[in-house]
């Protein structure tokens, strides 16, 4: 409430959810819910959770060495009520800091009662002389060792029945059974979990009254814009390399690999259900950085700028981020990962040169040159290689270059000209001859070996050797 009248920020390094999350979870917080968040893989949601420490007090006054971390003025424990009667004020206090106050599990087939909410501990009652059913034999679990703070529990619908009505009972009840002794309970807790929309509506595995206790239920979702997903990987990413390198990324080179992750959402090569992660563009980010570190060390350039070609070195990255339908199988991977790189690229480009003239570098190509480059070129190689090409180098100032930029940048931005126009499918690149041109039309020549041939007339052997 306070952050809130301050006008702070509530949750820092959370984008994108300034009007679509974060009033809803607010609203929750305000009404005192115990809340879900549900959404794909890499929407921040264990983010959002964790996050949640920062709106806690500091600190807050305990019994010192109760195990559930006990208020002073009311304890919950036999222990500590027969402490405070016996110590009265003269007992010492203890603080706890906030971020003790926040438990996280993930939920997984195997968790069992005694993990979640505890266990008798025979022994201790045999030493103690107690009888079993008494608290104090109790080794609490995770949700006891929560009492006063946040309990959060990632994808709740992995959780077996059993358990969650175990936690539903600790919750309404304040007690529950465990091998069959009644214990009780009566904790303060806010539970607070994350669930996979497709796990949690279609297949059903929340039981009912649990489901109920859930006040709110909150849907993330992905980046909307790419200046948003930008700002995102921007943050996540690590993209400053050590002392003596200087770190460069083209706005463009940022925008191509966003789109990647947007086009992987929007294919239907991948699975929706799984989802895109935004880890894909930090990961993606993260290796296209170093495939221009790499170029730069061997090169001997002290300033890293990286190069649109340089995402196919980020394949690794790409290919684990996804799940594939049928027909993205029956493609593979790599290709699909290859794909979705060129459409970005296409994408990316179409959007920033639309209605420049490329037709003078085009020709250029479709009259028999040919750039011989790879990700490897030094940035000195690429500029003075562009030079025979007319028009390329005043195209490439398009991308944005400032007066007198330095090789690495200007080879970076006649890179991204040629993978646009590759992307375009206006110009074609392959292993042996770097970037040339794409297939023929019929009826044009466009060789040199060729030029007096009329333009209505093809040769037998040209054809079979142009369209194979
Ligand atoms: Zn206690």
């Amino acid at each position: 409430m306070r952050k809130l009248q301050a006008g702070e920020a509530l949750f820092p390094g959370i984008i994108g959810y300034d009007e679509t999350v974060i009033p809803q979870l607010v609203n929750a917080i305000l009404s005192r819910h115990n809340f879900i968040l549900l959404g794909l893989r890499g929407q921040a949601k264990s983010r959002i959770l964790r996050a949640l420490v920062d709106l806690l007090d500091e600190q807050i006054p305990v019994v010192p060495g109760c195990e559930i971390h006990d208020d002073p003025l009311a304890p919950l424990c036999s222990a500590c009520r027969a402490r405070v009667a016996r110590e009265g004020d003269a007992m010492p206090i203890a603080w706890l800091p906030r971020e003790a106050r926040y438990v996280e599990k993930l939920a997984t087939p195997d968790v069992t009662i005694a993990d979640m909410v505890g266990d008798i501990d025979p022994i201790k009652a045999a030493q103690a002389g107690l009888n079993l059913s008494d608290e104090l034999t109790m080794h609490y679990g995770l949700l006891p060792r929560a009492n006063r703070g946040i309990f959060a529990i990632n994808e709740l619908p992995d959780l077996a029945g059993k358990i969650q009505v175990g936690l539903f009972n600790i919750l309404q009840e304040g007690d529950v059974q465990i091998k069959g002794y009644p214990i009780r309970l009566k904790l303060d807790v806010m539970l607070v979990f994350t669930a996979n929309p497709e796990d949690y509506t279609a297949r059903g595995k929340i039981i009912t009254p649990l489901k109920d206790r859930i006040g709110s239920e909150i849907r993330t979702h992905y980046p909307a814009t790419r200046h948003n997903a930008m700002a995102s990987t921007r943050q996540e990413a690590w993209t400053e390399r050590a002392d003596g390198l200087r770190v460069e990324i083209p706005d463009y080179v940022r925008e191509v690999v966003e789109e990647v992750a947007f086009q992987a959402r929007a294919d239907r090569k991948i699975d929706k259900r799984s989802g895109v992660s935004q880890r894909l563009p930090i990961t993606t980010l993260e290796l296209v950085v170093s495939n221009a570190e790499r170029r730069a060390l061997s090169n001997g350039e002290p300033l890293v700028v990286p190069r649109v070609t340089d995402l196919a070195a980020a394949l690794p990255s790409i290919t684990g981020k996804f799940e594939l339908e049928y027909e993205g199988e029956l493609r593979g991977a790599e290709q699909v990962a290859r794909d979705l790189i060129r459409a970005a690229v296409g994408a990316v480009f179409t959007g920033m040169f639309e209605g420049q003239d490329t037709r003078t570098v085009v020709e250029w190509f479709d009259l028999g040159g040919s750039l011989p480059l790879s990700d490897v070129s030094s940035a000195e190689e690429v500029v003075t290689q562009s030079r025979g090409v007319q028009g390329l180098l005043a195209l490439a100032e398009r991308a944005g270059l400032a007066p007198g930029a330095p090789a690495p940048v200007v080879a970076s931005a006649i890179d991204f000209v040629l993978e646009g126009l590759y992307a375009q499918k206006k110009i074609s690149r392959s292993e042996e001859r770097g970037y040339s041109a794409t297939e023929p039309q019929p009826r044009r020549t466009t060789r040199r070996e060729e030029p007096t041939l009329d333009e209505g007339f093809q040769v037998p052997g040209g054809k079979k050797k142009y369209y194979n």
